[in-house]
């Protein structure tokens, strides 16, 4: 890449960077976490970091992972946040690299205080977030004129691992037209129930996006009625996302990785355009 015509800040000695690596596709890191891993003296990732991604860092930096794989036991919280704490006391440079954006659905935050707590001095360096930048590779915007003018990000995961019931289904189901859930899998049947038995229609379309903006990417166009069936059936592997809304038939435009595969596309998905010229 050529240099760049003006500086970016550098990860000192003694700092931690809490930096997001986007849904996978490394062109959608920022310059800040391109400069960080080049600089970093160890990188502490999660399970949902592209390796793509990690093999950017420079060859001497220490690799540390912090999250759940291959039925390993994975670290809590507060030993990942005491770790930063401890290698940043060591005087070294810190990566602490999550999938995505760092607060959003990444606890980010609670990591963040407890640098605070240590007085450890931080950098937060957002990331794209899956439910966004995921949601584009799909070719599905979160937000459209003709369609919504609000959207709602929701874990579909509580903290004791069940449907959260913190959530006010019923309020959600009614008050927000696309719904883009984090998570979703594992509960899809009964997140399903709770928004039909609030009034969402069986019809209504929803796609679920496995491993966006990655080599294997899969999508799945089906309905709210359907959804756990069909995505049982095709088998999607994790991470997912689920959005359900009219949005969703916005694809049929602008599955823009579908057209490079042939998919003809629709410059009116929605019909809209027809509409309009008969008024
Ligand atoms: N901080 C992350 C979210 C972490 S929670 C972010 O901002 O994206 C983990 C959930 O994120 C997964 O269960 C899945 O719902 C979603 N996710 C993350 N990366 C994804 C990807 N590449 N494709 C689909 N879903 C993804």
């Amino acid at each position: 890449m050529k240099e760049l015509p003006f500086r970016l800040p550098d990860l000192e000695p003694g700092w931690v960077w809490l930096v997001g690596a986007g849904p996978g596709d490394p062109g959608l890191l920022s310059l800040l976490a391109l400069h960080a891993l080049q600089q970093a003296d160890v990188v502490v990732y999660d399970a949902l970091v592209d390796p793509r991604i990690l093999s950017l860092a420079r060859a001497e930096a220490q690799h540390e992972y912090a999250g759940k794989r291959g039925g390993k036991p994975s670290p809590s919280q507060p030993d990942i946040s005491a770790r930063l704490v401890r290698h940043a006391k060591a005087g070294l440079r810190v990566l602490r690299l999550k999938g995505g954006d760092p607060f959003v659905f990444g606890r980010g935050g609670e990591e963040a205080l407890a640098l605070v707590a240590a007085g450890i001095p931080f950098r937060i360096v957002p990331g794209i977030t899956s439910g966004i930048g995921g949601l584009a590779y799909a070719g599905i915007p979160t937000t459209h004129r003709d369609t919504n003018h609000a959207v709602t990000f929701i874990t579909g995961h509580g903290v004791t691992g069940d449907v959260p019931d913190g959530l006010d289904w019923e309020h959600l189901a009614k008050g927000s037209p696309v719904l883009v859930i984090y998570m979703a899998i594992k509960h899809l049947s009964g997140i399903s129930s709770r928004l039909l038995a609030a009034g969402r229609s069986a019809d209504e379309p929803l796609a679920v996006i496995s491993r966006a903006s990655t080599e294997e990417q899969r999508v799945i166009e089906t309905t709210l009625g359907r959804a756990a069936a069909d995505v049982a059936a095709a088998g999607l592997e994790p991470p997912a996302l689920v959005v359900l809304g009219p949005v969703v038939r916005l694809r049929a435009g602008l599955d823009w990785l579908g057209a490079l595969a042939g998919r003809a596309l629709n410059p009116d998905p929605l019909g809209t355009k027809i509409q309009r010229d008969a008024v």
